[in-house]
């Protein structure tokens, strides 16, 4: 895919936007950065897999741009927010995206102190600072847009570890406080919760390949009959990018095909349908 978009001009949700992506080389990120590019977006991929997010920018072309940033390193989400305003001139949209998991489901009782500290690292301190910068940048603008990437482990316990399901929960407080101090200067503030897509995340925590991960999820799931994928992510990312969503704050938008509404058994009880 080139940097020039395959998309009438009217069809472009972001055009004329420039974006910062985190976790971009990979994954639902990096959906998003193909996504961004297509409606029209200038994206800065700010990843700690330096090969991986210069491969995607290459393929994007002018439109996408590298840059090696931990989350976890305040000096490091600071340089990749100046840089795209010294590159494409100014931000419009924070994706605090880039995420990891941590050790296999342990009862409280073994799990390590220093397991929950790095995926609070990645996962909670990483979107914080994110927030923080981008609003730095964004507040003189009177305008922009920050969201980040929560979870279904954020609606329901047993998905993940601990530390993760903490994490997660945190992102959406985060999202929520975010939101009520920074609607005044224009800035909307929102998340989103994936269930489960098939990217290097899962598969390799798992050791699944993708039709096995996707299996395993289609078995549990609410809604029957379609896949969930990064794709799907992404769309919901882009409709909370643009002027769709213009007056959407402090939202969690969750795809989870209702996943998270309850025990669908106990339903079928109660409707007298399913076993
Ligand atoms: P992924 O592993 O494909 O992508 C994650 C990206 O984050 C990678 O490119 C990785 O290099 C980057 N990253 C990790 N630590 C980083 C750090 N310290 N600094 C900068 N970048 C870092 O996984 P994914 O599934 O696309 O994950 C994206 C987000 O989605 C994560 O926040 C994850 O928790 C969340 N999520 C994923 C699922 C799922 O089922 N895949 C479900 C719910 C939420």
């Amino acid at each position: 895919m080139g940097s020039v978009s395959d998309l009438p001009v009217v069809a472009r949700k972001l055009e004329g936007k420039v974006a910062v992506i985190t976790g971009g080389a990979s994954g639902i990120g990096e959906c998003t950065a193909r996504l961004f590019c297509r409606h029209g977006a200038k994206v800065v991929i700010a990843d700690v897999q330096d090969e991986l997010g210069n491969a995607v920018c290459a393929d994007l072309g002018s439109a996408a741009a590298f840059v090696h940033c931990d989350v976890t390193d305040e000096d490091d989400i600071s340089k990749a927010v100046d840089y795209a305003v010294e590159k494409f001139g100014k931000l419009d949209i924070m994706f605090n995206n880039a995420g990891i998991t941590d050790s296999k489901k342990k009862s409280i009782v073994e799990y390590p102190k220093s397991d929950l500290e790095k995926v609070l690292g990645v996962n909670l301190v990483g979107p914080f600072l994110g927030t923080k910068h981008a609003a730095r940048a964004m507040i003189p603008a009177g305008r922009g847009c920050i969201i980040s990437t929560s979870s279904a482990a954020a609606l329901s316990t047993g998905l993940a570890s601990h530390g993760y399901t903490c994490s997660k929960h945190a992102v959406v407080g985060l999202t929520k406080s975010a939101a009520s101090e920074l609607g005044r200067f224009g800035i909307r503030v929102n998340c989103v919760s994936p269930h489960g897509v098939s990217t290097p995340l899962v598969t390799g925590f798992l050791n699944l390949t993708d039709e096995e991960f996707e299996g395993l999820v289609a078995s549990v799931s609410n809604l029957k009959g379609v896949i969930l994928k990064a794709e799907d992510i992404a769309n919901a990312v882009l409709y909370l990018a643009s002027d769709d969503a213009k007056y959407v704050s402090g939202l969690n938008l969750v795809v989870d095909g209702g996943f998270s509404l309850g025990n669908p058994s106990l339903q079928g009880t109660f409707m007298g349908v399913g076993t």
